[in-house]
């Protein structure tokens, strides 16, 4: 039996980069998946894995939102009655130096980044309680611990999601629910492409393992956290950077 077998996960920000990796490494253990993004692409990015031999289905949300969020809850609810995994993955970037960032871009990181997972714990937890199973892990940041230039609101809102799962794994764990995170570090997605070659080169050159991580890399890190023989780690962060950090 595979691992993810008869198990119904969501995962935000499925559309591209990290977040798709994770859909096809779940999809590839067995799970249902629940493809969750504010882009179209996602549904092409569905078909691609279904075709791959996945179950896997788009729902255009906003994690934002409470109203596109409790919606997608329900239709999944109605369909299967059960979401044993919640993928908080979706995120972005406004990178600027503090000196000249805006409180727009102070405010729309923080809303996406952090805000969201207010929005979507609050719909998936009540179900988790009910099953006494629950597995929630969210996407955190080397930068949350490391810091960096022009990151200021990046990296404050990646660290509120360490926060806010070492607090939360302390009030449901005695449902069955673990909630944890995900560190990822360098890897190769439509959020690092903008990044120059030479800065990737230099960027290897402190990377143990002597590459940067790839979207399936991620997939397996998050796999682990989502499994269940993982249930007795909670509050965590597990960072997946090649062993370029903390070192
Ligand atoms: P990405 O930009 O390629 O993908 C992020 C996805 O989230 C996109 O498909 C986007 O449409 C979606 N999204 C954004 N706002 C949304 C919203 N309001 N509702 C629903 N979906 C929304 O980014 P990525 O590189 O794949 O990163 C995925 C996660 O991993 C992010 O949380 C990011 O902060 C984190 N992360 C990435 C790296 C890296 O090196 N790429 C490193 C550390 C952490």
């Amino acid at each position: 039996m595979k691992q993810l077998e008869g198990q119904v996960a969501i995962i935000s920000g499925g559309a591209r980069g990290i977040g798709e990796g994770i859909c096809k490494v779940f999809c590839e253990a067995g799970a249902t998946v629940a493809l969750w993004d504010v882009l179209d692409q996602g549904a092409a990015t569905a078909e691609a894995i279904e075709a791959d031999g996945g179950s896997i289905f788009f729902q255009k949300v906003d994690v934002t939102s409470a109203d596109s969020v409790n919606s997608a809850v329900a239709e999944i609810i109605e369909k299967y009655g059960r979401i044993d995994i919640l993928i908080n993955n979706a995120g972005i970037i406004r990178d600027r130096s503090f000196m000249k960032m805006s409180l727009q871009e102070w405010n729309l990181v923080m809303n996406v980044n952090v805000n969201s997972l207010f929005v979507t714990a609050k719909a998936v937890l009540p179900h988790m309680k009910a099953a006494g199973y629950g597995r929630i892990v969210s996407a955190s940041s080397v930068n949350a611990e490391a810091g960096a230039f022009g990151q200021t609101n990046y990296s404050a809102s990646k660290a509120a999601i360490q926060g806010f799962t070492r607090s939360l794994c302390k009030e449901v764990g005695r449902y069955g629910i673990t909630v944890n995170c995900v560190a990822p570090g360098f890897i190769e997605t439509e959020m690092t492409a903008s990044i120059p070659d030479h800065i990737i080169a230099a960027g290897i050159k402190m990377i143990p393992v002597a590459r940067i991580g790839t979207p399936e890399d991620m997939g397996n890190a998050y796999l682990f956290l989502a499994s269940k023989g993982a249930g007795f780690i909670s509050g965590t962060t597990l960072h997946a950077n090649g062993g370029a950090y903390p070192s």
